[in-house]
């Protein structure tokens, strides 16, 4: 359990938006922690797009989504903000000069105040029925880190763009990867089918992984249904099942915010209607918002420098630039 002072400020949620706030609090002089509910900092990029490029973030050309991220984790570093990584932000309930922020396992973060940037919430993939008990013993949702899957047959499940952007990224690094659809047309563009087509990709369509099949307990095959022929039983040391996700705010919900269809209502400084509690990013909604990247960035700006203020009101709104720091 975090223990000692109370955080200056608690960020909810280590997607873009909150970890460029986390920065961008280190840079006012604000101590911070940091938590989301995935093991890994990102948010949805590095859960859904991380070997995607990225053509929309100011002074990136283009930018890979890991290596953005990665940015962002080495530009905040200097500041040492605290991650509690793989736990999520459960209740809030005012202590006198801040906040107890309890997380899921009982520990208590102590915070002067809290900017959401929780994006759309927790998300949470959905099931392959065939894969029960087999997470993390050779059934992934997403890729974190293609080297894993180098020399492996992989089987992706699913027919959307994700499905096949995991197909696309695996097949230069995997030993195979073929791709099992329940359908016979695809939720993904049609560009990107063809991409993979033209790879010579194995597509089984109107087909469903229905077994894993285990040597020793390590996953060695699957056995696949398929519409109208015989079951095909194929190598496969890895099933990524992307089969889409469901996103829902949860607990954030009960901390007695403005909930503006599944986000969370704010200001122009970013405040929402509880005292010291603050959002910015996907989670935060304004009339004329956009769901961007870049947006999330300048909504972290306001947010911490509109929490500067707010903990110390002799402070200065405008933290200078930061081409003038030392
Ligand atoms: C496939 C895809 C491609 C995209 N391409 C682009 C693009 O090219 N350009 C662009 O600008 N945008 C793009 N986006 C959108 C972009 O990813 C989002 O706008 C951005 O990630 C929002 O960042 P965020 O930090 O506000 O939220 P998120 O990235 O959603 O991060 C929020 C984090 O909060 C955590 N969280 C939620 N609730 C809790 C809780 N109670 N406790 C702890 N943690 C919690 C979540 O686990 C998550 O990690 C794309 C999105 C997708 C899905």
């Amino acid at each position: 359990m975090p223990t000692g002072d109370p955080f200056d400020i608690l960020i909810v949620g280590a997607g873009p938006t909150g970890l460029f706030a986390a920065y961008y609090a280190g840079f006012r002089g604000l101590s911070t922690a940091i938590v989301d509910s995935l093991p890994e900092a990102g948010g949805q990029v590095t859960a859904m797009y991380p070997e995607k490029m990225i053509y929309d973030v100011g002074g990136f050309p283009a930018v890979r989504g890991r290596d953005l991220v990665q940015g962002l984790v080495d530009q905040a570093a200097p500041w040492k903000p605290t991650y509690l990584l793989g736990r999520k932000a459960e209740t809030v309930t005012e202590n006198g000069d801040g906040f107890d922020v309890v997380l899921d396992g009982g520990e208590i973060v102590k915070a002067r105040s809290i900017l959401i940037s929780a994006g759309i919430g927790e998300f949470t993939p959905r099931p392959l029925p065939a894969g029960d008990g087999w997470l993390g013993r050779g059934m992934v949702h997403f890729v974190p880190s293609l080297q894993a899957h180098a020399g492996q047959h992989v089987v992706v499940v699913g027919g959307g763009d994700s499905a096949f952007d995991w197909v696309l990224a695996l097949h230069p690094v995997a030993a195979s990867v073929t791709l099992v659809h329940r359908r016979a047309k695809f939720r993904a563009a049609e560009s990107i089918v063809r991409e993979a087509q033209a790879l010579g990709v194995r597509i089984i369509t109107d087909a469903e992984v229905t077994k894993f099949i285990d040597v020793d307990g390590a996953l060695d095959s699957v056995e696949i249904a398929v519409k109208g022929a015989e079951p095909v039983v194929l190598p496969a040391q890895s099933v990524v099942a992307a089969l889409g996700f469901t996103a829902d705010l949860g607990p954030i919900e009960s901390w007695g915010l403005e909930i503006d269809h599944r986000a969370v209502a704010v200001d122009s400084t970013m405040a929402t209607a509880r005292d010291r509690v603050y959002a910015a990013g996907d989670v935060a909604s304004y009339p004329g918002k956009v769901k961007l990247i870049a947006t999330g960035f300048g909504e972290a700006a306001t947010a911490v420098n509109n929490i500067a203020v707010k903990l110390d009101p002799e402070a200065h709104l405008f933290p200078g630039h930061s081409s003038n720091a030392e």
